[in-house]
């Protein structure tokens, strides 16, 4: 006999009362298994007007040796240090889901502050490894050579960092934010992160903060200084006409047509944005309505200009260009007044060149990554220890890549010689540096 399944029944097959919901997912079976962290009776209670959040237990998501919270160029050059230096478990963590913070995300393509004195590289090791292998990939790098400034395309790298991280064979979260760490007197061993999972803890022997922002250190209660800075939104725009029309007798060239990618006809649009808050979440929600507002009425008005009628807007970056929010208080502080004058860091674990036309290059000491009080846990990219004007500075890609590199190594040492981040020996970390083809000068 042909009989006909009616919803009811299906609904009863699988165990499930048919009032239980109107959409088609209240069908699958386990739909409506209870949330395990509603099971633990864990929601905020509103208690004499005050929100109470009870006390809970958290699962432990996962153990590693090594955990690298963000994955921008600092994160996952960090990553790949630790795991080539000896072998140790690496584990990285990233709040969205893709590899490669401002750089692929913030769609800043332009690596700017690869050349010191004498134009000499001092971008080297992962960072400069991430780019060679960018030249293989169609249409992944445009500009790369000896003296220049190399613009990426932001889908190549994404690519290649995850080829990079799937052949070194770290272990990558995605979708996971940092929202805590896990303490134990003075050492961090490990984090909290919230994710469609609930709130989870992962936890670590050591503790690589490369949020860019410090988040994690800052949860720890190490000490930082709080900037604001500008905060903008990079985007991109097509089919710009190469080479650019002739403008009309006595009118300029049209503004905003940015700079040139891997992509013919495709350019990448930085904005400067105004001096805000990035740790205020009103503030950041504010600026992206803005910024969006403001670069759809920049291209209708690039498009009223004779011959660029066909220009588009390709993407707003996915991430708000964040420059700067905390800086950590960190063992060594880089100075401006100490990197002008050249003065010698003997626990330097690499260099950054200048960006701003200047011929200087800036040391970067091993101490401004360590925080001065917490323990097992170290900064690398734009949220180490410096002023203001040196933060400025070094928080370009090239830089970040060395800070991430050398935490990465520093972090693997200090596991392998059973000693603190702190205390570990700085000139074993820059011997392996300079194995790893790092510049130390
Ligand atoms: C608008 C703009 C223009 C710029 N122009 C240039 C330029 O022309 N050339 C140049 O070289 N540099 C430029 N920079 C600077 C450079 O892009 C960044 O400073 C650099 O990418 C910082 O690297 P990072 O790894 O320290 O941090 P980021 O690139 O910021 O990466 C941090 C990563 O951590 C993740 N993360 C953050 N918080 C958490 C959390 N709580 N939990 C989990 N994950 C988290 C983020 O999602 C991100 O992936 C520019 C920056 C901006 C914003």
């Amino acid at each position: 006999m042909n009989r006909r399944i009616s919803r009811r029944n299906l609904l009863q097959a699988f165990g499930v009362s048919a009032l239980s919901g109107a959409g088609g997912l209240a069908a699958f079976p386990g739909a409506l298994r209870a949330d395990p962290v509603r099971q633990r009776d864990s929601a905020a209670r509103l208690v004499d007007g005050k929100i109470i959040q009870p006390q809970r237990e958290l699962p432990v998501l996962h153990e590693t040796d090594i955990l690298v919270v963000g994955s921008g160029p600092a994160g996952v050059a960090a990553a790949l240090a630790a795991r080539r230096t000896t072998g140790a478990k690496v584990t990285l963590v990233e709040r969205y889901g893709h590899l490669g913070g401002q750089w692929t995300g913030g769609l800043v393509l332009i690596v700017v502050g690869m050349y010191g004195k004498s134009r000499v590289q001092m971008t080297r090791g992962i960072g400069e490894e991430m780019m060679r292998r960018l030249t293989k990939v169609h249409r992944g790098i445009v500009n790369y050579g000896p003296g220049r400034n190399p613009t990426v395309d932001a889908e190549a790298l994404k690519y290649v960092m995850v080829e990079m991280v799937v052949e070194d064979e770290v272990d990558v979260l995605l979708h996971c934010w940092g929202v805590d760490a896990v303490t134990d007197g003075s050492k961090v061993c490990g984090a909290v992160f919230e994710s469609k999972s609930g709130r989870q803890a992962i936890l670590a022997k050591v503790v690589i903060d490369a949020t860019g922002d410090g988040d994690v250190y800052a949860a720890a209660n190490a000490a930082y200084e709080h900037i604001p800075y500008h905060i903008g939104l990079v985007s991109r725009i097509g089919n710009v006409p190469h080479p650019p029309p002739k403008p009309p007798e006595g009118a300029k060239p049209p503004r905003g047509l940015g700079g040139i990618t891997p992509i013919e006809g495709a350019r990448w649009v930085n904005m400067q944005g105004p001096t805000s808050d990035a740790l205020d979440v009103r503030e950041l929600s504010r600026l992206e309505l803005n910024h969006r507002r403001q670069i759809w009425r920049q291209v209708e008005r690039l498009r009223e200009t004779p011959g660029y009628e066909d220009v588009y807007l390709m993407e707003t970056a996915p991430q708000l260009g964040v420059r700067m929010s905390r800086l950590l208080d960190g063992v060594k502080q880089l100075t401006y007044k100490d990197a002008q004058a050249g003065t010698p860091y003997p626990d330097r674990i690499g260099y950054s060149g200048d960006w701003t036309g200047t011929d200087y290059e800036w040391q970067i000491p091993y101490g401004a990554l360590v925080p001065r009080k917490v323990d097992n846990i170290l900064a690398a990219g734009r949220c180490i220890s410096a002023e203001r004007r040196m933060a400025d500075l070094i928080r370009v890609i090239p830089p970040c890549f060395v800070t991430g590199h050398a935490a990465g190594v520093a972090a693997a040492v200090s596991l392998q010689d059973g000693c603190l981040v702190r205390d570990v020996e700085v000139a074993k970390v820059r011997k392996i540096l300079k194995e790893q083809d790092a510049y130390l000068g």
